[in-house]
C-alpha cells in the first residue's frame, strides 16, 4: 500500500503526523484529493475539515485556513490554528457559534466587525463538523 507522509503544523507545534493513502483538503479553488506521488504544488486552504485516509481508516482535522504544500512523498499543512477531532471541546465550539450568530443578528454597521463574527462562526462550525465526523 503506497503512502505519503502528512504533517499538520501550527505555530504552537505539530498537531498530527502520520502516513496516508489519500488526503482530501479544501483548497480555496475547490476540494483536492492527494494520492502518494502527487506532483508538487502549494495551495491556500479554506476553513474546513482535512480528511486523512489510511486504508479503511479515516481521521479528520479541523484546519482553519493556511496552506497545503504537496510534494510526491510528503504533504505539509501549515495553519495558524488546527485541531484533531478528539482535541475539540464541543461545548466551547457550540458556545462560540451561538455568540457569533447572536452578534451577526444584532444590527451592525461595521463591516470589519461583521467579518470578524463571520470568521468566528466558520471556525466554530468547522469544529462542530469535525467533532461529528470524528465520532
Ligand atoms: P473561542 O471564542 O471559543 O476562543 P475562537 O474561534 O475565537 O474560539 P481561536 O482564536 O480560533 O478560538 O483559537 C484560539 C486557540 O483556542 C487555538 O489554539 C485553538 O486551537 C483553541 N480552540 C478554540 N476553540 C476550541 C475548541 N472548541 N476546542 C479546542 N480548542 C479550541
Amino acid at each position: 500500500m503506497k503512502t505519503v507522509k502528512v504533517s499538520v503544523v501550527t505555530p504552537d507545534g505539530p498537531v498530527r503526523e502520520t502516513d496516508a493513502t489519500m488526503i482530501i483538503a479544501a483548497a480555496e479553488s475547490g476540494e483536492i484529493g492527494i494520492l502518494p506521488g502527487h506532483i508538487s504544488t502549494v495551495a491556500p486552504l479554506r476553513i474546513a475539515p482535512l480528511r486523512i485516509i489510511s486504508g479503511d481508516k479515516e481521521e479528520v482535522i479541523a484546519v482553519h485556513g493556511g496552506f497545503i504544500e504537496v510534494r510526491p512523498d510528503v504533504v505539509t499543512i501549515l495553519a495558524q490554528i488546527a485541531e484533531t477531532a478528539d482535541g475539540i471541546d464541543i461545548d466551547r465550539a457550540k458556545a462560540a457559534a451561538k455568540r457569533a450568530e447572536e452578534a451577526l443578528r444584532a444590527k451592525q454597521d461595521d463591516d470589519v466587525d461583521r467579518a470578524i463574527h463571520e470568521l468566528a462562526l466558520k471556525r466554530a462550525d468547522n469544529r462542530i463538523n469535525v467533532h461529528q465526523m470524528g465520532q
